[in-house]
């Protein structure tokens, strides 16, 4: 049988097959194996007789993530907010970079647009390419949009804490929240002290990964590559990297650098250069064998 694994605890894999639940073991293989069964991995299960089964095989993975330990994510959900808490544009550009390297399509959903905020951090999204998106789970504003962007999707929210993952998931699914039990209710204390991963159905068909590790950018590790490779994780940045004047141009401060010009001229926003020239430094910090 082929299913999907939506949760995995204290050893046990539970698989979703096509609406039935089948709690597994891994097979003993993946001791052995650089592999491990995460969460959202498509598998193929075999069924024992007393309704246990065992994992057999990962199918082939679309994408991986490490910290939180999750795959196949279709789509990362950026919430954001130019009202107070006030989003870094850092750990937007940090998040997405991440997204990108192991392509995953990013979606920037901009919260509490009931709220007055400046236009700024919006179009410099969406200048850079970017599906943006301006929601209030306040009013219901954009709701509907995001609503039909996620569907069918297996989708990750992440953003800055009180920008408001919790009321748009509200928003989006009425009860949610009561659905998910304690691990998302945010008066217990399970949602920020357990690092699990779960994946929940939504009505609309999308699937999203509650996870207290993309609930928050509480990573202080850079995109995860080689420096020169930082520059791809920025899209609008693509049509000026070969026309730098010089072959392994950093576009930091190098002279006839395309990069630095499409800056100058407003076609490149600052505070994504500056995003970028940080994730590059950091990736110089980042020993070899730690890259991927
Ligand atoms: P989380 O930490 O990202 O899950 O954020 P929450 O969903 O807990 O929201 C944090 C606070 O922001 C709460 O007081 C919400 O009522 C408020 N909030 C969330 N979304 C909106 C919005 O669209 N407009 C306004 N005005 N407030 C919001
Ligand atoms: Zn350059």
């Amino acid at each position: 049988m082929e299913g999907i694994i939506f949760k995995a605890l204290s050893g046990f894999y539970y698989v979703d097959c096509g609406g039935r639940t089948v709690t597994c073991r891994a097979r003993g293989k993946f001791r052995h194996e650089k592999i491990k069964p995460l969460v959202g991995d498509r598998v193929s299960v075999t069924v024992q007789a007393d309704g246990s089964g065992t994992v057999d095989t990962v199918l082939p993975r679309k994408n991986e993530f490490q910290r939180p330990a999750v795959a196949n994510i279709d789509l990362l959900v950026v919430v954001a907010s130019g009202a107070v808490p006030v989003t870094d544009p850092f750990l937007i550009d940090r998040v997405v970079a991440m997204a990108e390297r192991r392509g995953c399509e990013s979606v920037i959903c901009f919260n509490k647009w009931d709220l007055e905020q400046p236009q700024g951090l919006f179009e410099t999204y969406q200048k850079a390419g970017f599906p943006t998106l301006r929601v209030s789970a306040e009013n219901g504003e954009g709701i509907d949009a995001l609503s039909t962007l996620i569907a069918e999707k297996v989708c990750a929210f992440t953003g800055n804490s009180g920008v408001g993952k919790s009321s748009i998931l509200n928003a989006l699914e009425p009860g949610f929240h009561l659905q998910v039990g304690d691990v998302s209710d945010k008066l217990g204390r399970g949602r920020h002290t357990t690092r699990h991963v779960e994946l929940y159905r939504l009505k609309n068909g999308a699937v999203v990964a509650d996870t207290p590790g993309f609930s928050s950018f509480e990573e202080e590790t850079g995109v995860g590559c080689a420096p020169e490779e930082v520059q791809y994780a920025f899209r609008e940045f693509a049509p000026y990297l070969d026309r730098c004047r010089f072959v392994g141009c950093a576009h930091v401060k190098e002279k006839g650098c395309a990069v630095l010009e499409a800056l100058a001229a407003g076609e490149i926003a600052q505070s994504r250069h500056d995003s970028y020239v940080r994730l590059y430094e950091q990736a110089k910090e980042v020993p070899e064998w730690e890259r991927k």
